[in-house]
């Protein structure tokens, strides 16, 4: 695809011919820079706005699979991934004594790397893409949107500071609790997908469990995974709640206090492991949810990621629908010569088998594989490794289809359906 910066550009916008294309981008997260990337590349004039005073860069390790990988070499940046890529070599299933119920193995010893993923600290891949972005577009920082109101030839912005500003397109990247969706198309209610659990992420700059391993515990309805990476460890804590529990998500002094009630007199590492989450000043909380919605643009507003099509953390492909989604529209406004709305109807459709495929399978994940109900259950996990819920339609799963060659390899059994 060629991408350069004059050739490319249309300069015609509706009736107007004037100066170069114009786009807002809300969010500076991975959903945020992927589409302000792409928007660079074709020539629009970019201006990307982050609520928080830098881009979000806490956060645990993520993922970039099957196309995605592609989508990096594309980017030009899969090199400077793979040189800070992470291995996870092998997970462990626990129980309350610390004993090994069942263990995959990811990668053998001295395995040679290959192409079909990266895992990457989330810091690290937003620093590289962020370096390549901040001098040839516009951020502001500590901001948001408060109003959008389409005209003929353009979409005028109100923000929380600063004087009104006109757009040719505006892209709502701004994550699950996306501001661009609920003032553009509607409350969040309205789309938003409760898959019954919750779960926090804490990073501690230590090593609790050997270096490229994950443990993972349950008892019925609760999990705790441990990840450890480059000197540090996430504590993963996972429970299931039938009903939405209502919290402040900009509150994270309530939302450790929901963990630490949640696990309190658990088993296995736990008393140690919510001192840690106690301590700790890195905390991120959430639901795990869905967003589903029947067409994730209106006019000249487009949502790209978490906001528009968020599968949740279980689907491990928080990343790469980001990645894939930027590029989905990157491609199709190039396509079309910028005409957005023959774009945006490609991108709705062209996207969105990849995202049911990978919301349907987060669904199952989190019931079969993160916080089984049973203890039957997760023994028959613990025993006979991940369920896996694919099928063979996208590369982007191969994740999953890695692990289960491990279970196989291990076992000698299959155990995906
Ligand atoms: C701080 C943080 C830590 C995370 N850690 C993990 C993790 O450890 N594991 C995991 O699976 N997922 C994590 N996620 C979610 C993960 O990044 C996303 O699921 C996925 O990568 C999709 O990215 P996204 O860009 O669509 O959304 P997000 O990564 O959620 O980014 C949304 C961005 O929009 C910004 N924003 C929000 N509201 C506004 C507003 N009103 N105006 C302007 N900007 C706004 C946010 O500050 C953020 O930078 C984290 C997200 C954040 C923000």
């Amino acid at each position: 695809m060629e991408l350069t910066n004059e050739k490319n550009i249309d300069r015609t916008v509706g009736r107007r011919t004037v100066g170069r294309r114009t786009a807002l981008v809300s969010g500076a997260s991975i959903a945020g820079l992927s589409t302000a990337f792409w928007l660079n590349r074709l020539g629009y004039k970019v201006t990307v706005i982050e609520i928080a005073n830098e881009p979000r860069t806490a956060g645990a390790a993520i993922d970039l699979r099957g196309d995605t990988v592609e989508i990096a070499k594309r980017m030009g940046i899969y090199e400077q991934l793979k040189s800070e890529r992470l291995h996870v070599d092998l997970i462990e299933f626990k129980n309350a004594d610390d004993v090994t119920e069942g263990s995959v193995l990811l990668n053998e010893e001295n395995s040679e790397d290959t192409d079909d993923g990266i895992e990457i600290e989330r810091d690290k891949f937003l620093g590289i893409i962020f370096e390549r972005l901040k001098n040839d577009v516009e951020f502001i920082f500590n901001n948001s949107i408060t109003s959008l109101k389409e005209t003929e030839d353009n979409i005028q912005v109100k923000f929380k500071i600063g004087p009104q500003r006109s757009f040719d397109l505006v892209f709502g990247c701004d994550g699950i609790h996306s501001v661009v969706r609920k003032i553009w198309f509607g409350h969040e209610a309205e789309y938003s997908y409760f898959l019954e659990a919750y779960f926090s992420i804490t990073i501690v700059n230590k090593l609790l469990i050997k270096q490229k391993t994950m443990q993972m515990f349950n008892v019925p309805d609760k999990a705790i995974t441990l990840n450890a990476y480059n000197g540090k460890t996430d504590i993963i804590f996972c429970f299931y709640s039938e009903k939405e529990i209502p919290y402040d998500y900009r509150d994270t002094e309530q939302q450790r206090k929901i963990i630490l009630e949640q696990f309190a007199g658990q088993n296995w590492r736990t008393s140690e492991l919510l001192k840690e989450v106690q301590d700790s000043k890195t905390f991120y909380f959430d639901k795990f949810c869905q967003i589903k919605m029947p067409s994730w643009t209106k006019g000249r507003v487009a949502l790209v990621g978490d906001a528009g099509y968020c599968a949740s953390p279980a689907a491990g492909m928080g990343a790469s629908l980001s990645m894939n989604g930027a590029a989905a529209l990157a491609d199709a406004l190039e396509k079309h010569n910028g005409n957005f709305n023959l774009a945006f109807q490609d991108y709705n459709k062209n996207l969105r088998p990849f995202i049911e495929e990978v919301q349907a399978t987060a669904e199952l994940n989190v019931r079969e594989n993160f916080i089984p109900r049973t203890e039957e259950a997760i023994r028959k996990r613990n025993t006979e490794g991940f369920r896996i819920f694919f099928s063979d339609r996208h590369e982007s799963l191969s994740y999953w289809r890695k692990i289960l060659r491990a279970s196989h390899r291990k076992d000698g059994v299959g155990s995906d359906r």
